[in-house]
């Protein structure tokens, strides 16, 4: 093999899933899929050191720093740790700890590996900022949204400068229910917990973060040497002190084998813990040795991560079904062998499209790699082609709807039946509109909508709204009993009145997700007014943009919708917005107006505007006797003393960060 262009290949390979990885937050391969390029990238750099640039991936902490956020630079480099994969590698680690120390036996403390976002927060008595790693040397300042977490003190007791650096993960049931949500409403769902964690953070809307309900635990103190702490279990025993959330799975090990028990034991433990681990990281306690044992270019000599085997498990493709969307959209699903897989049976896989098909080579009866993405989603991973024993059978895409029979359209990677009668699409529109996201019809969920319309009940949306005339034809059917009826139809009665965005996003208009139609709603304040706006107004708000744009007055234009929103009109469903309906109301600062005024130190003025509308505050720019609050930071002047004057409460940062955290 030419082993400078493999090197090219895994480089080229490398940088575009660090891309994915660390800026998009959405990975398009395994994580062991790229740990098992860079070992290899490794061992070829190691065994050729001349085809080592400085530049390689094997050299550079993965991420970027994104220009939406403040850079700030780390006052101490921020690397990321040796992998490790098997015992030997652990066992090797030791031995080379032991001879660069001249120590025969080393204390080490064994932490799980957090599977999250690493963050640094720097204190001066306060909390001044938090900053990703970013490239190592310079971080993202992501304050605002870092202090929705509850659990990080926005104050300590050691009024000196302190470093400390940690994880902030989201726990497991958190991502469950997340990807279950955006799953509902046709969004991308995250892969794992680390791009959950990071895709929320790295958010410039501080309520995104906020209504995320992050975590974190923290486990280096950087400059704990300036408190004369020598040993790493110390400096945690501390942080626990000062009020920073550690994790007490930690345990210090006396010697290598004490840290393979304590492998063993974690996992096997791992399913049961309330968040992702993807690993253990091993480190040496006495941080008077650090120095002596170095650094890499990309990570420290004194600590290593040991990775766990992913978890994926093998079984036989059967067959290849499709299914049809409310926008049309055909997706192949795998028919699966039934397996367990990360706790629960699975039968049925997404396969996408037909390009992912192809891509994948995948072959009916062939067997396939599975896994679990985000914990929910099965994933076929890859084919076990060396298992092929001549009875698989090519796949090939249909080109006709599988429900209605008309002839499928191909648009980039996907295949759509565009026939506005299909009934499955009618069904999946009607699905949507009920869903919790939507119009929030309780009771009305797939299955009612399916036997439904199958009943000739409804075949459109505006028509849930007469359900009521089929009130004895239900009850006879099995399962329905008058109760369960009427609470069906006072469900429908009261989704009525409903807020125009849940209206907006129930109507399945292209390109319009349950935030864009927020927006729209809170931008237009009633369908009218959305109805006649042209293409190019839109393209002046912020978030549109021409796809966008289009489809919103294409809707609009097509005389069928016209018609269903007439008739949803004249069954007296509400067109107009009736304010956020999702605003924390029991925040201190929730309904009040406030005005904000000086310097903050931990955010701008914008963003803590944004967290304040987020709780449900109406922000103002000057000071009159309706102001109800006014928080100052430094330097403030006249307002300040206009609030003053008018006997208005003021508020200074700290305890604003104080109660912004036990909203
Ligand atoms: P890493 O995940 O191997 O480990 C370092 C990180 O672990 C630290 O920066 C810290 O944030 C975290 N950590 C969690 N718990 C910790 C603890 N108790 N003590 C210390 N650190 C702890 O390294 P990385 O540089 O963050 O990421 C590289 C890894 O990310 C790769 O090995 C791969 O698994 C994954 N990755 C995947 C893709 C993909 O496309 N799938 C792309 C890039 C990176």
């Amino acid at each position: 093999m030419d082993l400078k262009k493999r090197v090219e290949e895994l480089t080229q390979l490398l940088e575009k899933y660090n891309y994915e990885y660390y800026v998009l937050d959405n990975p398009s391969v395994s994580d062991a899929e790229y740990d098992r390029l860079m070992q290899e990238l490794i061992l070829i750099e190691k065994q050729h050191p001349e085809l080592k640039s400085n530049l390689s991936p094997t050299q550079r902490v993965g991420g970027q720093v994104l220009s939406e956020f403040k850079k700030v630079p780390h006052r101490r480099m921020m690397l990321s740790l040796a992998n490790g994969f098997n015992e030997d590698d652990l066992i090797d680690f030791d031995r080379k700890v032991k001879e660069a120390t001249g120590l025969d036996k080393i204390n080490y403390m064994a932490e799980l590996k957090i599977d999250g976002l690493g963050m640094a927060l720097n204190y001066h008595g306060v909390l001044i900022n938090a900053l990703t790693r970013g490239d190592g040397n310079v971080g993202e300042d992501v304050t605002s949204n870092v202090i929705t977490i509850k659990s990080i003190p926005s104050k300590i007791k050691i009024t000196d400068d302190l470093e400390v650096r940690g994880e902030v993960f989201m726990p497991k049931k958190v991502l469950a229910k997340l990807n279950l949500a955006r799953k509902e409403n046709n969004e991308p769902l995250f892969a794992n917990a680390r791009n959950a964690a990071a895709g929320s953070i790295r958010q410039l809307d501080s309520s995104i973060a906020a209504s995320r309900n992050l975590d974190a635990f923290w486990y280096y103190f950087v400059n704990a040497s300036d408190f004369n702490i020598r040993f790493h279990s110390q400096a945690l025993d501390l942080l626990d002190e000062l009020g920073f959330k550690t994790n007490k799975e930690r345990r210090l090990c006396h010697g290598i084998d004490e840290v393979l028990d304590y492998i063993k034991e974690y996992s096997a433990k791992r399913d049961s813990l309330d968040y992702d681990i993807d690993g253990i990281v091993i480190k040496v306690d006495d941080m008077s040795l650090y120095d002596l044992l170095g650094y890499t270019a990309k990570t420290p000599r004194w600590a290593i991560a040991y990775k766990f085997p992913p978890e994926e498990v093998i079984t036989r493709l059967k067959d290849i079904i499709f299914t049809v969307g409310r926008t049309g959209k055909i997706t192949p699903n795998a028919v699966l062998e039934p397996v367990r897989v990360a706790g629960s049976l699975v039968q049925r896989a997404t396969l996408h499209n037909e390009d992912f098909i192809n891509e994948k080579g995948l072959m009916i009866g062939d067997f396939v790699y599975l896994r679990k993405a985000g914990d929910i989603i099965p994933e076929v991973v890859k084919v076990d082609i060396s298992r092929r024993d001549g009875s698989q059978t090519f796949f090939n895409m249909i080109e006709s709807c599988p429900v209605c029979g008309a002839p499928l359209i191909k648009k980039d990677a996907m295949h759509f039946c565009v026939n506005p009668e299909c009934g499955a699409r009618k069904i999946e529109g009607i699905i949507h509109f009920a869903s919790r996201n939507a119009m929030d019809i309780e009771g009305m969920g797939e299955k009612v909508v399916e036997q439904f319309f199958n009943q000739g009940f409804f075949k459109s949306i505006d028509e849930i709204y007469d359900l009521e005339q089929y009130r004895q034809d239900i009850i006879s059917l099995d399962g329905w009993q008058s109760k369960s009826v009427d609470n069906l139809i006072g469900a429908i009665a009261k989704s009525k009145h409903n807020s125009l965005e849940r209206l907006l996003f129930g109507l399945g208009i292209k390109e319009v997700g349950e935030k864009m139609a927020k927006t729209l709603a809170k931008k237009f304040y009633n369908l009218d007014a959305l109805m006649k706006v042209s293409e190019e107004e839109l393209l002046q708000i912020n978030d549109i943009g021409p796809v966008l744009a289009h489809s919103l007055v294409s809707y609009f234009q097509n005389e069928k919708n016209l018609e269903m929103i007439e008739k949803l009109r004249q069954k007296g469903i509400n067109f107009e917005y009736l304010g956020s309906t999702s605003v924390a109301s029991d925040s201190y600062f929730s309904g009040k107006t406030i005005v904000l005024t000086g310097t903050l130190s931990s955010m701008g003025r914008s963003e803590a505007s944004k967290i304040l509308e987020s709780l449900g505050a109406k922000v103002t720019g000057s000071v009159s006797r309706s102001t109800d609050l006014v928080i100052a930071g430094t330097e403030a002047g006249s307002k300040l003393d206009k609030a003053r004057l008018l006997n208005i409460e003021v508020m200074d940062e700290e305890r604003f960060l104080l109660l912004i955290k036990s909203k």
